[in-house]
């Protein structure tokens, strides 16, 4: 169920996450299977299972999470650049449904991803 997802059992303080960030409208924290020296996870504290779940009413907390995004990026010493990825569902890699940007960074990233 989206309302017991591991990253609302996060947020919710039921499972420990090495937390980076939190504001009235998201968390983010280290991945625990990091894929770069570093790797940040940014959710919304409201439950959206997918990217393609979205709504307009979603606008401004995007924003936001892109903003907070830009801030953890120079926190964390990416000034030569990151990439932020959201894969939505499973064939794009999705395993945990609650949407979340990766923030990746630390080292040199190939273009197209695998
Ligand atoms: P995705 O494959 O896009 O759904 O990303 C899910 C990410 O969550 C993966 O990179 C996992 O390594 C990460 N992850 C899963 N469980 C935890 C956890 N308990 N704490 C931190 N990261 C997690």
């Amino acid at each position: 169920m989206m309302s017991d997802n591991i990253f609302q059992k996060i947020i919710d303080r039921q499972i420990k996450a090495n937390i980076v960030y939190e504001d009235d409208r998201c968390l983010a924290f280290h991945d625990i299977g990091p894929q770069a020296p570093v790797h940040v996870l940014i959710i919304p504290k409201k439950v959206i299972a997918t990217h393609d779940a979205i709504t307009e009413a979603d606008r401004d907390l995007l924003g936001h999470l892109h903003l907070v995004a830009v801030k953890l990026a120079g926190q964390l010493g990416l000034h030569d650049g990151y990439r932020l990825v959201v894969n939505c569902r499973e064939s794009a890699g999705q395993t945990v449904p609650h949407l979340h940007m990766h923030l990746l960074g630390g080292r040199p990233m190939r273009w197209p991803p695998g």
